[in-house]
């Protein structure tokens, strides 16, 4: 089937304009402002879709995700998570190796991709994780199929901790491509612990989720953050900080030269941008989670950063647990991270209205930081990888309608007046008005490195 879809206000690259845009054989085959391309598109098998009054954007790249599989399937696979994915306007995912077994050799990071290719609804991609003795699997990852290594720098679910020095070393110098870190310092986070144990016994503090952000501390990060940044400069890594929580990590980022150019780049999440730390009061342990939310000043200097370049790229660490799994009565054994894919783009236009803005964070510069093969922009040639937005909407994030296999999201009674209502992976209509359309899968991303 081809599309064409006519009137919706495009959203691509800085510009906003109306047009329409022809889709033929999973590509962009034409885009217009005058209907040229319907003459064009004029046969049995286009379906035509006015789109007048919504916004046309590129599909969201979300390059940080924890889909759980395998190993955690019964809180998420990735089939259900990416329905939940498509359903937010999501249409390629890069996925993490903190599954059951870890995925730290090249035969178990294989299984992941066929496991993909038989039953995601969106593009995908998949992180080897790098290990304290696993390097020679790593200098075996072909960049060009692969979307990086993850690093944990700092032990968080799954405890993938790399903390030999030496092991670091290697892996800054050796690493084949994009290295993409967790950073909290280990050793603060300990002591920290240790501290709040005992002020809890003293009956001095409690122990409840509002207890993270002094555990899981900005200095925690900014220790662990500029440690990385430090050995990327001096061995030669392409370093990428995932989740930047803090206003101090800022500073250990530039935004006087293009994306292209950069060597080290920064991801921040959603939540980092929605909730501070007022929020553990009515959210509690739901909000958990690595790194933790911090203050309502580290909000609104990321927020800028959005803005000003310090910040690349958005990614969700769309991280599904059971909600029996996070609401415990005790802090160290509820789960830290929560699921966020379906409401990535809904819960940012709460946050900015600013859709190009939103476009080029969470679609373009995922694309190109990652240099992923044709996507990420609407441009005649690349893959049709589309959503269409109603910025209008009158929509309402429940649990009642989250597609995550947990069931349940931080954001539930969030009024936002975004929704996507249409979504297109490789020129397949995949989610239609709340309906999904199954037949076709999604496919592997390539890199053009
Ligand atoms: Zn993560």
């Amino acid at each position: 089937m081809n599309y064409y879809i006519k009137n919706a206000t495009l959203v691509n690259e800085g510009e906003t304009f109306v047009g329409n845009v022809l889709i033929e054989d999973g590509k962009i085959a034409r885009i217009d402002r005058d209907g040229a391309a319907l003459r064009q598109a004029q046969g049995p098998y286009t379906q035509v879709i006015d789109a007048q009054g919504k916004y046309l954007i590129p599909g969201v790249i979300d390059e940080h995700v924890h889909f759980r599989e395998p190993g955690m399937t019964h809180k998420a696979d990735i089939y259900t998570e990416s329905r939940a994915a498509v359903a937010g306007g999501v249409t390629s995912f890069m996925d993490m190796p903190n599954t059951v077994p870890q995925t730290t050799t090249q035969d178990l990071l294989q299984q992941k991709f066929d496991l993909a290719a038989e039953k995601s609804l969106a593009n995908y991609s998949f992180y080897l994780g790098a290990t304290n003795d696993n390097l020679e699997e790593v200098k075996k990852t072909d960049p060009k199929r692969v979307c990086g290594i993850k690093l944990f720098m700092g032990s968080s679910t799954g405890n993938m901790l790399v903390d030999k020095n030496e092991a670091l070393v290697r892996l800054f110098r050796e690493s084949p491509c994009l290295i993409a870190a967790h950073c909290e310092d280990e050793q603060t986070i300990h002591e920290n612990t240790v501290c709040s144990k005992d002020l809890a016994a003293k009956g001095q503090v409690e122990l409840d989720a509002s207890i993270h952000p002094f555990i899981r501390t900005m200095e925690a990060c900014y220790r662990s953050s500029s440690k990385a940044v430090d050995m990327a400069e001096k061995f030669g890594a392409r370093l990428h900080v995932l989740h930047i929580s803090t206003k101090a990590e800022l500073a250990l980022f530039r935004n006087d030269i293009p994306l292209k150019e950069k060597r080290i780049t920064a991801e921040t999440c959603p939540h980092y941008l929605w909730f501070d730390n007022r929020d553990y009061e009515t959210k509690s342990f739901a909000i958990k989670c690595n790194p933790a939310i911090k203050s309502h000043r580290d909000k609104e200097a990321l927020r800028q950063a959005l803005c000003n370049g310090l910040i690349d790229t958005i990614g969700t660490d769309h991280a599904p647990h059971l909600l029996e799994e996070k609401m415990t009565d005790d802090y160290f054994t509820s789960k830290s991270g929560f699921p966020s894919i379906q409401h990535s783009l809904d819960v940012m236009v709460n946050v900015t209205d600013d859709l190009p803005l939103l476009v080029r964070l969470m679609c373009h510069n995922p694309a190109i930081l990652y240099q992923i093969d044709r996507r990420g922009f609407i441009r005649e040639g690349y893959y049709a990888d589309l959503a269409l937005v109603d910025m209008k909407a009158n929509h309402m994030i429940s649990n009642k309608t989250e597609y995550s296999k947990c069931g349940w999201t931080p954001y539930d009674g969030l009024q936002t007046h975004c929704a996507v209502t249409h979504t297109f992976v490789n020129g397949n209509l995949v989610f239609e008005n709340g309906v999904f359309h199954e037949e076709n899968k999604g496919e592997r991303l390539l890199f053009n490195r």
